[in-house]
C-alpha cells in the first residue's frame, strides 16, 4: 500500500502568520495580562487549544471584555467588533491574513462606488460574516461587483458566478479573491485523485478550505474521509486498498499529518 502526500500540506502562509504573531503577544504577557482571540485564531480545535494552554482565550464578541488584549483572528473581524473594540480602548493585534484584507480593500472600494456587491461563500463563517459588515446593507444598483470567499473552489464560483450573470445588470466586475494557497491545495488534491484509491483530508471540522477539499475527493467517487486525527481512523477503509492519498486544510499543522501517517503505517 503507497502512501501519497498532497504538495500543499501543513499550514499555509496566512494561519503560520496568525500564529506567530499569537505566540509573540503571548510572550510579552506579564502577570495578571489578559489576552484573547476573537473568535477561534485559525480553525483547527486542536491547535488552538495549545495556544489556549499558553494563555490565549477565544472570545465570540468583544462585549464581555474590559480590558487587556485582543487579537483579531485570520479571518478578519466585523465592523462593529471593531468599532467595539476601539470605543473599549482595548490593545487590538491584527492576525487578519493579507488575502482576507485584499478581499476587504476590494469590498470597500466596491461600496464607495455604489456596486450592488455580491459574495459567494459561507455566510455563517467569519470571513464571510466580515465582508458582510464591510458591505453594509444590500442596494439596489445596476453595477454588479462579485467576489468570493478566500478559501472557496473555484468550480463553484464559477457556477456562481454564471446563475448571477442571468441577472439584470449594466455593469459587472468579477475578482478572483481565492487565495493561491486554497488553489494550490485544491489542484494537489485533484492530481492526487487520479493516482489514489482511498483520500484521508486531515483538518478541522469547522475549517472550510478543509471542507472545500473533501467536496473536492468526494465529488471524484474516490473513497474519502475526513478527520482531525490519528484516533478517527479505521483499520477497516485501508482493507484492499492500494494507494492512499493525503491532503490537509490550511490549518492543519504538519505534526498531525505526521501522526496520521505513522498510525496509517502501523496499519
Ligand atoms: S487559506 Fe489563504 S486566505 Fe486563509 S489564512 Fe491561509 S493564506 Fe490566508
Amino acid at each position: 500500500m503507497k502512501i501519497k502526500v498532497a504538495k500543499c500540506a501543513g499550514f499555509c502562509f496566512g494561519v503560520k502568520r496568525a500564529i506567530n504573531v499569537a505566540e509573540g503577544a503571548l510572550k510579552g504577557l506579564k502577570d495578571g495580562d489578559k489576552i484573547y482571540s476573537l473568535g477561534a485564531l485559525i480553525h483547527n480545535p486542536q491547535a488552538v487549544e495549545e495556544l489556549f494552554k499558553k494563555g490565549l482565550q477565544v472570545v465570540t464578541s468583544p462585549e464581555k471584555i474590559n480590558s487587556g488584549t485582543v487579537i483579531i483572528s485570520s479571518h478578519g473581524a466585523p465592523v462593529e467588533a471593531l468599532e467595539e473594540i476601539k470605543k473599549k480602548k482595548l490593545k487590538l493585534v491584527d492576525a487578519t491574513c493579507p488575502f482576507v484584507k485584499y478581499a476587504q480593500n476590494i469590498v470597500r472600494e466596491l461600496k464607495k462606488d455604489g456596486y450592488r456587491i455580491i459574495i459567494v461563500g459561507d455566510s455563517v463563517h467569519p470571513e464571510v460574516r466580515a465582508l458582510n459588515s464591510i458591505a453594509g446593507k444590500s442596494r439596489k444598483s445596476k453595477k454588479l461587483g462579485i467576489i468570493s470567499q478566500t478559501t472557496q473552489n473555484k468550480v463553484n464560483y464559477i457556477n456562481e458566478i454564471q446563475k448571477i450573470l442571468n441577472e439584470d445588470f449594466s455593469e459587472v466586475k468579477i475578482f478572483n479573491t481565492i487565495c493561491n494557497d486554497t488553489s494550490k491545495r485544491q489542484s494537489a488534491t485533484r492530481s492526487l485523485l487520479k493516482d489514489c484509491d482511498l483520500m484521508i483530508v486531515i483538518g478541522g471540522k469547522n475549517s472550510a478550505n478543509t471542507k472545500r477539499l473533501w467536496q473536492i475527493c468526494k465529488e471524484s467517487g474516490v473513497d474519502s474521509f475526513h478527520i482531525e486525527t490519528e484516533l478517527e481512523l479505521k483499520k477497516v477503509w485501508f482493507k484492499g486498498k492500494s494507494c492512499i492519498g493525503i491532503t490537509s486544510g490550511a490549518s492543519t499543522p504538519d505534526s498531525m499529518v505526521k501522526k496520521i501517517i505513522e498510525r496509517i503505517r502501523r496499519f
